[in-house]
């Protein structure tokens, strides 16, 4: 069977570009068609500038997030990365095969790099090695597919990279893992600075949907959102990229397609009314659902003790005897 891996980093909240461009599939496909692992990466969120606390509340809520999202722990594997020490192992194993080049290659870096700078603080040597990390994580359980958004496709490369050289020097060892993304959606921009991911690390609330956005937040933020000074409706990334971030999220919220969707309105005005709508209805069983959970907090703790506590134990494991024997 396939096996799927994911992660998703306690950095702040989520927003709707983890849903649409990551969390939403996870739920309805594949935890269903593979045999699944979803993980809250929080050793990831250590990288940058961080209030330890504020990490363990944010590793909770994204938990309980991802379960209210759909995740069913009978049917796949929700964990904390932290709780297994394999994690952090395997990475340096990995930082042995990988380049001091390759890490300052990553865009990720160059940006988040720039932000810590622009902050005031020094830049961590983690971030630099944070895509080793994050190869660790996707080939210490042999996985198959990682579906991400498109931001995380050149990490997902690397991963190969790591894998297939690895398995050169030392003999076959790991899975070479592939990137999968929605075919909508996965590249969700921020509605004030539509040239910029909307990313949950980044303080711009207002141009970023949180997942436990009040209907009326939500709704003031698309009307708000930012777009080009045009009249006709018309679905071009480049030319009108505010306009074309509306029609793909009202496409990956109602299932149409964004061009189809385009030759439908008329006005911005409208357009911006039906995405808000669509938005709220998507978000309102995931907010309904981490009302409940968060009322029975024993059974979030349950779900994502497992791999601490018992089923799952073996994750990670295979992979130790053959590196080790090979690395000697
Ligand atoms: P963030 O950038 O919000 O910190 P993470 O690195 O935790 O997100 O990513 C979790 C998942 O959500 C990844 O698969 C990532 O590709 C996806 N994702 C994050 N932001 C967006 C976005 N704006 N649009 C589409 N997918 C996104």
């Amino acid at each position: 069977m396939t096996r799927v891996f994911s992660g998703i980093k306690p950095t702040g909240h989520l927003t709707l570009g983890n849903y649409l461009g990551a969390m939403r599939q996870w739920a309805a496909s594949d935890q269903h068609q593979a045999d699944a692992l979803f993980c809250v990466v929080d050793l990831h969120a250590l990288t940058v500038h961080h209030d330890p606390a504020r990490v363990r509340r944010l590793s909770r809520q994204a938990a309980t997030l991802l379960l209210a999202s759909g995740l069913d722990p009978a049917a796949c594997t929700v964990f904390v990365q932290s709780h297994v020490d394999e994690h952090a192992r395997l990475s340096y194993l990995l930082e042995c095969v990988a380049t001091d080049g390759e890490m300052r290659r990553m865009i990720q870096y160059k940006e988040k790099a720039a932000r810590e700078q622009r902050r005031g603080g020094s830049v961590r040597l983690s971030l630099l090695t944070y895509p080793v990390l994050m190869a660790a994580d996707i080939l210490a359980y042999g996985t198959d597919e990682v579906p991400v958004g498109h931001d995380q496709t050149q990490h997902v490369e690397l991963a190969r990279d790591l894998a297939v050289r690895f398995n050169q020097r030392y003999g076959h060892t790991f899975v070479v893992p592939k990137a999968t993304n929605p075919s909508v959606a996965a590249r969700v921009m921020n509605l004030q600075d539509p040239l910029s991911k909307m990313g949950k690390s980044d303080d711009t609330g207002p141009g970023i949907v949180y997942l436990l956005d009040e209907p009326d937040v939500v709704r003031r933020k698309v009307m708000r959102a930012v777009t080009d000074s045009g009249r006709d409706v018309v679905y071009d990334r480049e030319a009108r990229p505010g306009l074309a971030n509306l029609l793909e999220i009202l496409a990956a919220c109602s299932g149409g397609n964004p061009e189809a969707l385009a030759g439908v309105y008329e006005s911005y005005g409208h357009v911006k009314r039906d995405t808000a709508e669509a938005v709220v209805e998507v978000l309102r069983p995931v907010r309904e659902r981490h009302k409940e959970l968060c009322a029975d907090p024993g059974y979030v703790e349950g779900c994502c003790g497992m791999v601490r506590s018992g089923r799952g134990a073996w994750l990670g494991r295979p992979w130790m005897p053959r590196i080790e024997r090979s690395v000697c």
